[in-house]
């Protein structure tokens, strides 16, 4: 099998140097394992949280191992006889292009025609789920509420914003880093509003875009980004913290908002959440969003990487916004 081990925990920005293509022979499958053939493999920002060598939220990386990361791939050879040859499953042995897992850790994929597989690692998988539990469960939207959601273009993001919309938003706005992801948000996801956090203040942009305040936050940028929030929040509006990616490669920690006493004056209410906490979601997200996904209500897209060789780059270039919609990296048929 062909596998990417992590050399080094970068400080800061990962470089290509911190990682390495090893190749080497898998054992047989033995009683329990299926032998899976990769097609594709999932990059995520939260991958930079386990390449610190500090135990967050999960372990960290080990060096010089194969890492972990959700997969969509094949069953090339089956020891277990619930899984025939042939079926096309999601599972944690990303970054390789094989590998040989105990079938427990193994869930089948339902395959849809419409649908491309990698929606499993996106907008169908952990992303969308996370999506609909911190919208919902978390900030307990509700219709005719304004929700502002921030690295909006993104796979979480894109579809934070289209579920508002679904669920009866007065008005959504998002955040974005580039001209072409603020045009993609209004034109094809249908928001309300979008600007590129590049072109100025945070604070300056929301505050124009939203005249009467906002009342839901879905948090993936944190920073200056959460700071404005806060500022331009209604009172009692509560806000999802699902991520904070503009601190992920700091070498220091991050300060926090500087309006910090807006939390008691505004009465806000932040909840941080972890999407892993909640499987109990999962029934009810797969069955509103499938559909929708099927029937082109909502609208994702994936940025496309070829070949396992390439995860890296593909990982550190989504970290600085190359995608639109999710990262996948295709590593096989
Ligand atoms: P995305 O598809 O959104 O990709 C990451 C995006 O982050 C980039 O495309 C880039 O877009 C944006 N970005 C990078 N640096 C900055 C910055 N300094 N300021 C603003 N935006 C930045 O990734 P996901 O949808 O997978 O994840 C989105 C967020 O959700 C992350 O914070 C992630 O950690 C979090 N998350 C949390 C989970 C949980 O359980 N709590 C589960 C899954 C994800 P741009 O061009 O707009 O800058």
């Amino acid at each position: 099998a062909r596998e990417i081990h992590l050399l080094a925990y970068p400080a800061g920005e990962p470089q290509p140097g911190d990682f390495t293509l090893v190749e080497r022979p898998l054992p047989e499958p033995r009683h329990g394992e299926l032998l899976i053939r990769n097609q594709a493999i999932s990059v995520d920002p939260y991958m930079r949280g386990k390449m610190t060598g500090k135990r967050t939220y999960t372990a960290p990386y080990e060096l010089n191992a194969p890492m972990e990361g959700r997969a969509v791939g094949v069953v090339e050879v089956s020891r277990d006889p619930d899984f025939t040859e042939g079926t096309v499953v999601l599972h944690d042995a990303g970054w390789r292009d094989r590998a040989v897992v105990g079938s427990g850790h193994v869930r089948a994929i339902n395959v849809i025609d419409a649908i491309p597989v990698t929606a499993h690692l996106g907008v169908l998988g952990m992303p969308g789920r996370t999506a609909y539990v911190g919208l919902f469960e978390k900030a307990r939207m509700r219709g005719g509420e304004s929700v502002f959601v921030s690295g909006a273009a993104g796979a979480v993001g894109g579809l934070v914003g289209q579920l508002a919309r679904l669920r009866g938003a007065s008005r959504v706005i998002g955040s974005a880093g580039s001209a072409e992801k603020v045009d993609y948000l209004v034109n094809e996801l249908g928001f309300d509003a979008a600007f590129n956090y590049k072109d100025g203040p945070v604070v300056e942009q929301l505050s124009q875009l939203a005249p009467h305040g906002i009342d839901i936050y879905f948090d993936n940028v944190g920073g200056d980004h959460l700071e404005a929030a806060m500022a331009v929040a209604n009172p009692f509006a509560r806000f999802a913290l699902c991520g904070a990616i503009s601190g992920y490669n700091a070498t220091e920690p991050q300060p926090g908002p500087r309006n910090m006493a807006l939390i008691v004056t505004k009465r806000l209410m932040l909840q941080g959440f972890i999407v892993t906490d909640t499987s109990d979601a999962t029934a009810d997200f797969y069955r509103e969003v499938a559909p929708a996904v099927a029937d082109g209500r909502l609208k994702f897209r994936e940025t496309v990487v070829e070949g396992l060789e390439n995860a890296p780059e593909a990982f550190i270039s989504m970290l600085r916004g190359a995608n639109t919609g999710k990262m996948v990296v295709r590593v096989g048929t």
